[in-house]
C-alpha cells in the first residue's frame, strides 16, 4: 500500500465512514433490544496493514483484534506509540502463547486447558497481567475451534486461579449456516451460568461484521468487526 498523503487521506476517509456506519448500527441495534450498558467495539485488523491500525486510533479506535501472533506482535511494535487494547482472537496454539502474551492485552479464545498456564507464564515473564476469555462451541463439535460449553466451567476455574490472568467471560463465533440469534441465545445463558461462580466474568464477546445486531440483542458487551470497516480482506500473500 503507497503511504501517499493522498492515499492516506482516502483511506482515512474511507475508514471513518465506515466507521460511523458501523457506530450508527450498534447505536440503532442498542436502541431496538433495550440495551442501555455500553457495547464496545473491537475492530478486527488482521490481514490490514499498520497503516490501518495507526489511521484507526486517529479516528478514535481503542481496541483492534488481530488473529495470529506474528501479524499481530509485528502491527503492536509499529504502532508501540499509540495507546491500543490489543485483543488476540485467532485459534491459540500452546507453542504461541508465550508470544502472545507480550503484546495481546486480551486473549479471546481459551478452549483447552494447556493453554492457561501457558499464558499465565507468558504473562508472568513479560510483567504483564492478561484479560481472558473461554472461546465456546455453539454447534457442539470443538474442530473451528472453542470448547463445548459442559467444558467451560473447569477452563474458567484455571483461568480464575492462575496468577497473572483475569477472567473477563465468554466468546463465541456463530457456527455456519446457524441461526445467530438462537447461537447467541445460547451464548447469553452459558454466560448467565458462568457469572454465578464468576460475577466478574461479565464479558460476552459476539457479533462480527455480519451478525452483529442478533449479538446485540442477545447481550454482547463487545462486538469484533472488520470487513464493515475496513473493507474486504486482502489475503496473506
Ligand atoms: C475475522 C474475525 C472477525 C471479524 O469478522 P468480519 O466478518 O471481518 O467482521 C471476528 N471474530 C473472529 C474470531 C475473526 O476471526
Amino acid at each position: 500500500m503507497s503511504d501517499s498523503p493522498l492515499t492516506a487521506l482516502a483511506r482515512r476517509a474511507q475508514l471513518g465512514a465506515n466507521l460511523a456506519a458501523t457506530h450508527a448500527r450498534i447505536e440503532a441495534a442498542r436502541a431496538a433490544y433495550g440495551r442501555t450498558d455500553p457495547v464496545h467495539l473491537v475492530v478486527v485488523t488482521k490481514n490490514f496493514p499498520a497503516s490501518d491500525v495507526d489511521l484507526l486510533a486517529d479516528l478514535g479506535v481503542s481496541d483492534v483484534g488481530e488473529n495470529r501472533d506474528q501479524e499481530g506482535s509485528r502491527k503492536y511494535a509499529e504502532v508501540a506509540a499509540r495507546a491500543l487494547s490489543w485483543h488476540f482472537i485467532g485459534q491459540l496454539q500452546s507453542n504461541k502463547a508465550a508470544s502472545v502474551a507480550r503484546w495481546a492485552d486480551v486473549v479471546h479464545s481459551v478452549d483447552r486447558a494447556r493453554l492457561v498456564p501457558a499464558l499465565d507464564r507468558g504473562a508472568s515473564r513479560h510483567g504483564r497481567r492478561l484479560r481472558v476469555l473461554v472461546q465456546v462451541s455453539l454447534d457442539g463439535a470443538s474442530g473451528r475451534g472453542g470448547a463445548l460449553p459442559d467444558e467451560v466451567p473447569t477452563l474458567a476455574a484455571l483461568i480464575a486461579a492462575s496468577e497473572h490472568l483475569d477472567l473477563a467471560g465468554v466468546m463465541a463465533v456463530a457456527p455456519l449456516g446457524a441461526d445467530p440469534w438462537a447461537a447467541f441465545r445460547d451464548l447469553a445463558d452459558i454466560a448467565r451460568a458462568l457469572r454465578q461462580d464468576h460475577p466478574d466474568a461479565t464479558w460476552i464477546s459476539a457479533g462480527m461484521s455480519a451478525d452483529l445486531e442478533p449479538a446485540v440483542a442477545a447481550g454482547a458487551t463487545h462486538l469484533r468487526v472488520g470487513i464493515a470497516i475496513l473493507g474486504s480482506r486482502p489475503s496473506l500473500g
